[in-house]
């Protein structure tokens, strides 16, 4: 048995299979999910992110959440999160640089959200200098101020995908046909909850939407309404999306997103604007290209701190990091940063020029 006779079967059995059901099964299912049984980060695996590029990713986030925790009193307990923290990297180096700020690492109860038991493994391993503690519902978050990281994390949410037909809408779902997977459409309906987007979009026009965030956003914009702090969060996506984004990932390749279930990454574009919908109680910043955001935290700065005791091939491969992580053509511009705050505190550093 594999994953794909495993949907198939469901398939045959039940009919066809909703986009979001099918990323959950191919990314989580727990014998043959994409997540559940490998780590997929790195050179040697299908996609590298930011924090593995380069210790200056994590270093930047983690003291700009510290600069916030000072603009916002320095409370001396509260939860920092992160969501979906893949090898703990991000982590591992935003605590490092932030024990030069007095009380941040005493006052913080480190707390992380992951959905595979393979990478949790690997985080507990990164961060054994430090008592860290994993939830899988960020519901019981413990009610003190929230500062948390999100990078590439909504993007690996699952899905739903309509196409607009008249005043009502046609679910894109998965069928089978000669035993292979194909797309195909659901009946017409009315769709009450994307009332908002009859205004936007035009026949033909598809729509995607992520259910999945919603509890997220749900404990973060409750916690940081009621009781202070920011929610960074960084990924590919933009604000208001229209068009279909759900890729695969293999190897650092896009390939069929039906093709191989449980051995691509499965994602879509993140659209800022509907996670900010979801936080109603809490401020939200100016949406600012990944690049810039780096740029105005100083990066070029901590690039030439690393770079004077660096030589040889560690100097090139530092240079080429830095100029992938800002630069326009590479991640600078493809990955955004928004932060939601609450609404009496000022915006975090990066977002204003
Ligand atoms: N933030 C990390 C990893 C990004 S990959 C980095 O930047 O390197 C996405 C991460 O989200 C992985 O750790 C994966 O296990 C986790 N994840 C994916 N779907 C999830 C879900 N539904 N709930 C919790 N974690 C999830």
């Amino acid at each position: 048995m594999s994953l794909h006779d495993h949907i198939a079967a469901r398939i045959a059995a039940q009919g066809p299979m909703r986009i979001d059901e099918y990323m959950t099964t191919c990314l989580l299912h727990p014998t043959w999910g994409y997540y559940t049984t490998r780590d997929p980060l790195g050179a040697a695996g299908d996609f590298i992110t930011a924090p593995e590029i380069s210790q200056m990713f994590g270093e930047l986030i983690g003291l700009s959440l510290a600069q916030s925790w000072l603009n916002n009193g320095a409370p001396t307990r509260f939860t920092l999160a992160e969501l979906g923290p893949g090898r703990g990297t991000l982590m591992a180096d935003a605590l490092r640089a932030c024990r030069g700020v007095a009380g941040f690492v005493e006052a913080a109860e480190v707390t992380l959200v992951d959905a595979s038991p393979t990478l949790r493994d690997i985080q507990a391993q990164t961060l054994s200098d430090y008592a860290v503690s994993w939830i899988n519902d960020t519901e019981v978050l413990p009610d003190q101020p929230l500062y948390l990281i999100a990078n590439e994390f909504f993007d690996a949410l699952p899905i739903r995908q309509f196409l607009r037909d008249g005043s009502g809408w046609r679910e894109r779902q998965i069928g089978i046909e000669n035993n292979a997977l194909v797309f195909g459409l659901g009946p017409m309906q009315p769709q009450p909850a994307l009332s908002a987007r009859l205004e936007d979009s035009q026949q033909g026009d598809l729509i995607e939407v992520c259910a999945a965030a919603s509890p997220f956003l749900d404990a973060i914009n409750r916690r940081i309404s009621t009781r202070g702090g920011m929610a960074l969060i960084i990924d590919y996506g933009d604000w208001h999306l229209t068009g279909d984004t759900f890729q695969a990932i293999r190897s650092h390749e896009k390939v069929d997103p039906l093709e191989g279930p449980g051995q691509a990454d499965l994602t879509a574009h993140v659209d800022f604007e509907a996670l900010v919908q979801a936080a109603p109680d809490c401020e939200h910043t100016a949406l600012v290209p990944q690049g810039v955001f780096l740029e105005r935290l100083g990066i070029t700065r901590r690039a030439q701190a690393l770079a004077a005791k660096m030589t040889g091939a560690t100097l090139e491969n530092h240079v080429a990091a830095h100029r992938r992580l800002t630069h326009p053509s590479e991640m600078g511009n493809l990955f955004k940063v928004m932060a939601l705050h609450q609404r009496s505190s000022a915006a975090p550093a990066g977002f204003t020029p």
